[in-house]
């Protein structure tokens, strides 16, 4: 894109400064023909004494005007009114036309010039209306027609508000054909030139939206009409008739295009963002600015140039200083900026001293304007194309930062979840190493809550199962029998006379002698189903599932004969113990509980107490019995 754009500038500038060279060789080249023309030259130039009031018939005829030789062919104009005496000679020997031209220019108020016959002098001022007239002129050129050998005297009344230099050119109408058609094609060139750049910002503005660019066309557009005003172009120039249109547009032009060309700083740098007082101040500045364009077409035309200059230097300075600002910060094209301000600045000095130095190069002022506009442009246009190559360069760079930010936070995500896959791992492994544990601590428990249990259900004294168990079992194996249709026998055993024991011997011999009877108890079980319990106190039930009454008895008999065949024997003493034994026996009797087994079985066990003890008895269970309370005494 840079280069591009450098190629262009270089292209622009390559066919600018061909044309000129062109033009310049054509202007120098000596056409075949051209010998034959008669060459029509300025013979002398006289100045008379500056604003005398008079007429061209008493100038004309008046002698003791103090007419003052100028040595060069430029005219110095002083403010307010000027005579010229101009002799201009036909050198040739026959009959030559020629023009006398003059710097066509704002500054310039009114311009007159009379022709006065051959054979004319004061003494024969008889027939001066005749031999004295006003040449029709365009403000920039006179047509003159000499005699052979003819000099010519003629009297130029120029009235300016300011003090010029102007070129007073007398030539003949090959070489103003020339110089002319020379000069239109360079202003045009200009003109047209700038005029296509504001035309091109236009359309950039449209595709890319930019308010700068904008602004900058509209700088461009009014730049255009002011260089074609300045190279003489101007309103008064079009329509001579209307003096009050003098010099306006100058004022106005200048106006505008400052008020644009400070927008367009505004946006270029964004100031909005950055120098709000500036902005703020610029609002004013622009309102005063149009202020001015609109009152420049009433004002009058000295104070149109002074306003003009002014508005001119002060634009600049303020530019030139807020560019110096904005470098001071470190903001980019802002020192490109301030050498555009102060290139221009060194013009439009260069041009200003023109007015007053009748020296090259400042008295070519058209040249230098075109060359100041024109470098204007082209370093403005330079600006513009750094300034997007600049938004280029950062958005390139903002989109590799983007892109390597992205690939980082890629990679950091990459990691983050390798991380968290390897935690995911850890945390794994450890839930299985806890369940593992909570497993094997569940287990301990449970052997725990298992051996608790078996604790709760066994009586510690005769190692049998506790009343506790007794209930749980009785329970099951009622409903048990009920089911599969078996006899469930129950047997209640207590010892005779035990109180005896206890009062003889003490109560931990009666302990020993609860262990030893229990130790026959287990003995007399035979079935792995059949289950001795300590009911509670000396009183042992047996549970015999799946047994008849008869077995139960049986079983009875033998426990019985067995305590009575054996004594007990505590510290070397023998001691002789029986025991009566109730037995009961569930047939799926109708309304039968497992109270009611039992309340049988304890009848049975009273019975045998009461019919002497030692001896084993069994009752058949009904509903209507009762838990008693008895005594065995
Ligand atoms: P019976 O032939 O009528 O059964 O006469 P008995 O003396 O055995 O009378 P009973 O069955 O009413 O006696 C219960 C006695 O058993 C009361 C108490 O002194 C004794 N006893 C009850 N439980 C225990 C125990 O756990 N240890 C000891 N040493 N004695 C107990
Ligand atoms: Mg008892
Ligand atoms: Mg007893």
């Amino acid at each position: 894109m840079n280069k591009v754009v450098f190629k262009l500038i270089a292209l622009w500038w390559f066919l600018a400064t061909s044309v000129l060279a062109n033009h310049h060789i054509a202007m120098n080249t000596v056409l075949p023909g051209e010998q034959k023309m008669p060459p029509v030259k300025l013979h002398s130039l006289h100045l008379a004494p500056v604003n005398i009031a008079t007429t061209i018939d008493q100038l004309a005829a008046d002698d003791r005007i103090a007419w003052q030789l100028e040595s060069s062919s430029h005219l110095a104009i002083q403010q307010g009114i000027n005579w010229y005496k101009v002799v201009v000679h036909n050198a040739s020997q026959q009959t030559a036309s020629g023009y006398l031209t003059l710097g066509n220019d704002i500054a310039i108020n009114s311009l007159d010039i009379y022709s006065v016959q051959p054979g004319f002098n004061s003494l024969n001022a008889v027939n001066q209306s005749q031999t004295t007239r006003l040449l029709p002129t365009n403000n920039r050129f006179t047509e003159l027609i000499l005699a052979p050998n003819e000099h010519r005297t003629l009297y130029i009344r120029l009235a300016a508000d300011n003090e010029l230099y102007r070129p007073l050119v007398v030539e003949n109408v090959h070489a103003f054909m020339q110089s002319s058609g020379a000069r239109h094609y360079q202003n045009a060139f200009a003109v047209g030139g700038i005029i296509a750049i504001a035309v091109m910002s236009l359309l950039l503005y449209v595709a890319v939206r930019d308010p700068a660019l904008s602004w900058l066309s509209a700088y461009f557009f009014l730049r255009a009409i002011l260089l074609s005003v300045l190279v003489g172009g101007h309103l008064y120039y079009l329509f001579p008739e209307h003096p009050e249109l003098r010099g306006g547009e100058l004022l106005a032009l200048v106006a505008l295009s400052t008020l644009a060309f400070i927008w367009f700083t505004i946006h270029l740098f964004q100031l909005k963002q950055q120098l709000p007082r500036f902005v703020y101040a610029a609002k004013w500045v622009s309102l005063g600015l149009v202020t001015i364009s609109v009152f420049s077409f009433y004002m009058p035309p000295s104070l149109i140039v002074l306003a003009t200059n002014i508005l001119f230097i002060s634009t600049l300075v303020v530019l030139f200083s807020l560019g110096l600002v904005l470098y001071r910060r470190q903001q980019r094209l802002a020192f490109l900026f301030s050498v555009i301000m102060a290139v221009q600045f060194v013009f439009g000095l260069l041009i200003s001293l023109g007015l007053f130095f009748d020296v090259s190069p400042f008295n070519a002022r058209e040249s230098l304007l075109i060359a100041s506009f024109l470098f204007n442009t082209t370093l403005i246009v330079f600006l513009i194309c750094r300034m997007y190559y600049y938004q280029m360069h950062d958005k390139q760079l903002a989109q590799k930062e983007a892109l390597t930010n992205a690939l980082a936070s890629q990679k950091a995500q990459a990691q983050l979840l390798n991380l968290q896959e390897e935690n995911q791992e850890e945390l794994e492994q450890r839930v299985q190493e806890r369940t593992l544990e909570l497993n094997i601590a569940l287990n301990e428990l449970e052997e725990l809550n298992r051996e608790l249990e078996q604790k709760n259900t066994i009586d510690e004294l005769t190692g049998l199962y506790n009343r506790r168990f007794y209930d749980q079992r009785i329970l099951a194996e009622y409903r048990r029998s009920k089911r599969n249709l078996t006899p469930l026998s129950l047997v209640v055993i207590d010892l005779d006379f035990f109180k005896r024991v206890n009062d003889k011997f003490g109560h931990i011999a009666g302990d020993q002698c609860l262990s030893w009877l229990a130790q026959h108890i287990k003995q007399s079980l035979k079935r792995s189903t059949d289950v001795g319990c300590r009911y509670g106190g000396e009183e042992f039930c047996l549970i015999l599932p799946d047994t008849d009454q008869n077995g139960a008895i049986a079983l009875a008999e033998e426990l019985r004969k067995a305590v009575q065949s054996f004594d007990f024997v505590y510290q070397g003493e023998s001691i002789s113990l029986t025991v009566s034994c109730g037995v009961a026996t569930y047939t799926q009797q109708e309304n039968i509980a497992p109270t009611h087994i039992f309340c049988a079985a304890d009848k049975a066990l009273y019975q045998a107490k009461r019919q002497g003890r030692n001896q084993v008895n069994s009752q058949d269970i009904s509903p209507d019995l009762l838990i008693q309370e008895h005594s065995h005494d």
